[in-house]
């Protein structure tokens, strides 16, 4: 059986003594627990050697929200993956919607992200989903396999073996409207089958697939019950301690 994972996407919230007192609390609450869940959380960049001395604990790990395309060098403003990894952090999110969209990153560069983060042994969370347009005008699968072959289907089966994918519907991302569990299980049954497809029964079984988009305390239960949904990609409900944990809980 797969493990879960319940991923935090902090985003770019919080101050410094604010990120801190939500990494203490959210500690404080999860040392009485025994989870089997995977727990990452995902601050921004500043706060990554902070949150990554707390997770010396071992209690979860740190991601970071992005990574650079490019190995080292004069890249003004980037961090790079070497850079990551030698602070041990273990995972980043990679092709997320906000980051498509704001930030203009394509597929090409999503897929030099994903080879860094690889290189340096980081592991991808790497994002899809589409634009409420493309759902509406039944789109949505086609678009997902072209963001899954174009990001991933370069690796080989070892590198992709160590991916972990969350399918994210943009329309569904901070928008308190959350895909019906129906729909989130068969977006998860067809990506696993483009897994299929390309590397085989035996590793898309063992891909770790994620939802994310406006999970809750509330909803996260009938979500992560889902047949192939693995654990959840949160946002705003990852910056409230107790709720945080609830979820968690409910992944497991
Ligand atoms: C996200 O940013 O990945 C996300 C899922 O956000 P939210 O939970 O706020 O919809």
């Amino acid at each position: 059986m797969r493990k879960k994972i319940v991923a935090g996407n902090w985003k770019m919230n919080l101050g410094f003594q604010e990120a801190e007192e939500l990494i203490e609390e959210f500690m404080t609450l999860l040392e009485k627990q025994e989870l089997k869940t995977e727990i990452i959380l995902c601050p921004p960049f500043p706060y990554l050697e902070m949150a990554s001395d707390y997770a010396q604990e071992e209690l979860f790990h740190i991601g970071a929200q992005n990574i650079s395309p490019f190995e080292a060098g004069a890249y003004t403003g980037e961090v790079s993956a070497s850079m990551l990894s030698s602070m041990d952090i273990t995972h980043c999110i990679i092709g997320h919607s906000e980051r498509r969209k704001y930030f203009n990153e394509d597929d090409k560069m999503l897929t030099l992200k994903v080879n860094q983060a690889l290189t340096h042994q980081i592991t991808p969370i790497f994002c899809v989903g589409e634009a409420l347009p493309e759902r509406e005008g039944g789109k949505h699968f086609e678009v997902v396999r072209r963001q899954v072959r174009h990001g991933l289907f370069h690796l080989d089966t070892n590198e992709f073996a160590k991916v972990v994918i969350a399918y994210e519907p943009v329309w569904a991302i901070g928008t308190g409207v959350t895909a019906s569990p129906a729909q989130a299980a068969e977006m998860h049954a067809y990506i696993r089958t483009l897994i299929t497809e390309r590397y085989g029964n035996e590793i898309a079984e063992a891909t770790l697939i994620l939802y994310g988009g406006s999970c809750n305390a509330k909803n996260a239960a009938e979500i992560f019950a889902q047949p192939g949904v693995d654990g959840g990609l949160i946002g705003g409900a990852s910056l409230i301690a107790e709720e945080f944990l609830s979820i968690c809980k409910q992944a497991q």
